[in-house]
């Protein structure tokens, strides 16, 4: 299945949102808990969220308009949760200094983690399914969670990523045999794994977050966006082409607002989305979306504006159906 969409804060999933998008041809819709990932906290919030019956009523008319609908967040906090450490510290990973720490991730070489990651993962799984069997909870959000462990110490950070990635897999694929979890491809792990392979349902999920926005990703003459794209090829290599998905930031007006309220008035790069998904279409990705926070009702009601979503799906061209 090849998807297009938008990737959106719980709380703006809304019927504000829904009626923008019915009628287009955007077919997928992530959610994605906000910022504090690595305390654990957006994700346990998500999953009160969930299972209030009024956002079950969105996400079933998000489902009966043909929009599937994944969660994609930070979770490793909420997966080993850090009060684990005082009976098991190898659990956690080490600094720099030799020191065990609860602070993010985990220790990857250590295969009872691994066996309580699945697990959780597993539950996690059951509270946000999917009826696309794609999850994505993803490794912490920090710049530094690498453990330094003699194991972990030859792994590069990406690396370290797959073995995690691997261990929720093995979780998720036990209640849905071809269920996947997303790499995602992001800051310190933006490159392909060296030494660890992914098992079979990993996708790749490309974040490009080091990149100019107001320049194509394949502009030649931008260098930072050369380098963005540096490890698309090898990427794909590795991971493979199915299910591939791009998580862009063309309408990411929480970044362009500075993450903070007030929510700035915003117009997305037409010509700059028709020619990045043109690129990321011909390198063999699946499913382009992007972050569209700060554009839902809110941003209406302060501002007036309203996105052009039509607009959007139109210039990510005709690659869904
Ligand atoms: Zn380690």
């Amino acid at each position: 299945m090849h998807y297009k969409g938008i990737v959106i804060h719980p709380d703006e999933l809304s019927n504000y949102w829904l009626d923008r998008l019915e009628g287009t041809d955007i077919n997928f819709l992530g959610i994605h808990p906000v910022g504090k990932s690595y305390h654990g906290e957006t994700v346990a919030e998500a999953v009160e969220w969930v299972q209030k019956p009024e956002t079950q009523q969105l996400l079933q008319r998000a489902e009966a308009m043909g929009i599937a609908v994944e969660y994609e967040m930070h979770a490793l906090n909420w997966l080993i949760p850090r009060e684990l450490f005082a009976e098991h510290p190898d659990w956690f990973r080490m600094n720099e200094n030799g020191e065990r720490v609860a602070d993010y991730n985990c220790c990857p070489s250590n295969p009872e983690v691994l066996e309580y990651l699945a697990d959780r993962a597993a539950e996690l799984a059951g509270i946000f399914k999917t009826s696309s069997g794609r999850y994505h909870f993803w490794t912490d959000d920090v710049p530094e969670p690498k453990c330094h462990c003699p194991k972990c110490r030859e792994l590069t950070a990406s690396d370290e990523a797959v073995l995690m990635y691997n261990a929720m897999n093995k979780g998720v694929r036990r209640a849905q045999p071809d269920a996947g979890v997303s790499y995602l491809a992001y800051d310190i792990a933006i490159d392909a794994p060296e030494k660890v392979k992914p098992d079979e349902g990993i996708f790749l999920e490309f974040a490009p977050m080091k990149r100019n926005t107001s320049r194509a990703i394949c502009d030649p003459e931008s260098e930072m966006n050369k380098q963005a794209i540096a490890p698309v090829g090898r990427l794909l290599e590795v991971f493979g082409h199915k299910n591939a998905q791009v998580l862009e930031y063309w309408l990411d007006n929480s970044w362009f607002s500075g993450w903070a309220r007030p929510m700035k008035r915003f117009d997305f790069p037409r010509d700059i989305v028709a020619l990045d998904s043109a690129w990321y279409d011909r390198a063999g990705f699946e499913t382009m979306t992007c972050f569209a926070c700060y554009l839902g009702e809110e941003y209406h009601e302060t501002t007036g504006d309203e996105v052009d979503i039509e607009a959007y799906s139109q210039a990510l061209g005709i690659l869904a159906k």
